[in-house]
């Protein structure tokens, strides 16, 4: 395989340059980080995981008219995205408490919230991703009134739709992370697209019955059994590689 350019290396993802001008090559590794890089590890076949979850719901989001910068999944770690200009807001939607909205507020873990609430971070490690306001946002330039409406209308479309998804294979959607775009096209217009990727990485994700944690919680918490969840929510969607758990391993990618 000939190199190719790295543009940029993440915690969970390497982009790399693509094969035509505007797309990017978005490869998922295995490194599992928390707690702002203090804790590290390996998920054994979270990337190529990680690359069918995420490939299937940005589809599914596609197929209901919401625009995301996926394009096709390519191999086992790898999939074509649309380059996008990164805007450096974090949105989480959350519909039943956990993580740091039940510490913050000492809501017991598990309460359902009363409407789903929205949340924003600025994107930046180095600060620990603050939460901030529409004012901060706003007034310091990260993104315009109008590119933070369509966020916002974007991430509760995605809310209600992957609520149901989710519901339909036994799984609560507790809260997610979703990262946005901006995709300029031939007239120079802009459309804000979801980015990234939406997986057991950036979503809380519990067994409807159980309650049992099938994310990156497993991970944070120590919790055991952290590659068997990411599979379980693979197989869930039937989306798991049919060759099972050998197949997870997957070419790791080129330095
Ligand atoms: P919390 O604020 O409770 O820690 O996280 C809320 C939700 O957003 C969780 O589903 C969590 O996985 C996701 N999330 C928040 N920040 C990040 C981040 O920096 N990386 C990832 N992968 N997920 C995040």
């Amino acid at each position: 395989m000939a190199r190719r350019r790295k543009l940029y290396e993440g915690k969970a993802k390497v982009l790399y340059e693509g094969p035509e001008p505007g797309t990017l090559i978005q490869y998922f590794k295995d490194d599992a980080t928390a707690f702002n890089n203090q804790k590290k590890g390996i998920i054994t076949g979270k990337g190529v995981l990680n690359n069918r979850i995420s490939e299937f719901l940005m589809t599914r989001l596609s197929e209901i008219g919401v625009p995301t910068h996926f394009m096709r999944r390519l191999n086992m770690r790898e999939q074509l995205v649309r380059e996008v200009e990164i805007i450096p807001i974090e949105i989480v939607v959350r519909n039943v408490a956990a993580g740091s909205l039940a510490e913050r507020f000492g809501i017991e873990e598990g309460t359902v919230l009363p409407r789903s609430i929205i949340e924003y971070y600025y994107k930046s490690d180095e600060l620990g991703s603050p939460m901030v306001t529409e004012e901060h946002i706003t007034a310091f330039g990260w993104a315009a009134t109008q590119d933070l409406d369509d966020m916002v209308s974007l991430a509760l479309r995605v809310n209600d739709f992957l609520n149901g998804l989710f519901l339909g294979v036994g799984v609560r959607l507790v809260d997610f992370k979703l990262e946005f775009g901006r995709l300029y096209n031939e007239h120079d217009e802009i459309q804000i697209v979801v980015a990234d990727e939406i997986s057991p990485d950036n979503c809380r994700l519990w067994d409807i019955r159980t309650n049992e944690k099938m994310d990156k919680d497993r991970f944070r918490k120590d919790l055991g059994a952290v590659e068997e969840a990411y599979q379980e929510i693979a197989r869930r969607l039937g989306v798991l590689p049919e060759a099972g758990p050998m197949d997870l391993k997957g070419p790791q990618a080129m330095q």
